[in-house]
């Protein structure tokens, strides 16, 4: 069975709503991000992603504006509403950026950075940890394994793709990791489409795809101009492009509630 986590008063994740997280893949600025927060209230998304602090592989580009960036997380939260996700990479900044961002998360490079986990374990804050690149499922739940014992249930898995020789696509997505999570651990997971596949064109399919498969929720790029981005923005659907998305999804979602209740 999976455990049912709270996220706010009136949300949770890992029961029968799919949650749409989305936001743009860093905080880029006051501006940036005040677009990005109407946009998302105006369509009804109450989980807003964007990263502060930015695993590049190339130290020499953007790395992120670290807590600038939470403080303005911080405020938009605070103007819409919104339950903000983040990313923590150091142990020494989880404390402080408890008090910024509602859901930590854990990126695929440090899914094994064992006194990040133990950190943030002991916390109370959801966990979202990302599957590591390159790591089994079972190292992904030993990984929540280390966040557990420190007395922090609250984890959140999701599927980002794994490296093989494939290279038409930024990750190989292992949507099957889905059906076998669910039965195996007591984790809500969801899917992201964005670095799964790398490939603008390719979010929607998928995202039906991780609706389908059993999915608590997927988590999106979006940016309100992909070609500006200074990360991630082949991956990153515009304002438009991510409405027709969650429209698509909400149907296919009461779509399969029908066949399930009838
Ligand atoms: C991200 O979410 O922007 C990110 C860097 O993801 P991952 O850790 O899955 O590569
Ligand atoms: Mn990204």
């Amino acid at each position: 069975m999976t455990k049912n986590i709270k996220l706010s008063n009136s949300i949770s994740i890992g029961d029968k709503d799919f949650i749409i997280m989305a936001g743009p893949c860093a905080i880029e600025s006051e501006k940036q991000m005040e677009k990005v927060g109407v946009f998302l209230d105006s369509i009804g998304i109450s989980v807003l992603r964007a990263g502060a602090f930015k695993p590049r592989t190339d130290p020499n580009t953007f790395q992120g504006l670290g807590f600038g960036g939470l403080k303005i997380l911080k405020k938009l939260k605070e103007q819409f509403g919104f339950i903000v996700v983040s990313e923590i990479m150091d142990p020494r900044h989880v404390e402080l950026g408890c008090e910024y961002i509602d859901i930590i998360q854990i990126g695929s490079r440090n899914m094994q950075n064992f006194s990040l986990l133990k950190e943030v374990g002991r916390t109370q804050k959801p966990i979202l940890l990302k599957r590591g690149m390159s790591s089994t499922i079972e190292e992904w739940l030993m990984a929540a394994e280390y966040i557990k014992l420190e007395g922090n249930e609250n984890i959140i898995l999701c599927e980002r793709g794994i490296r093989t020789f494939e290279s038409y696509t930024r990750n190989t997505l292992d949507l099957v990791s889905v059906p076998i999570i669910k039965k195996t651990s007591e984790y809500p997971i969801i899917v992201d489409p964005s670095h799964g596949t790398g490939r603008r064109e390719l979010i929607l399919p998928v995202s039906r795809a991780a609706l389908a498969i059993g999915a608590d929720g997927i988590i999106v790029e979006v940016h309100p101009e992909p070609k500006k981005a200074l990360s991630d923005g082949v991956q990153s659907l515009n304002f438009n492009e991510f409405k027709t998305l969650v429209d698509e999804i909400e149907a296919l979602d009461e779509d399969m509630k029908k066949l399930t209740d009838a």
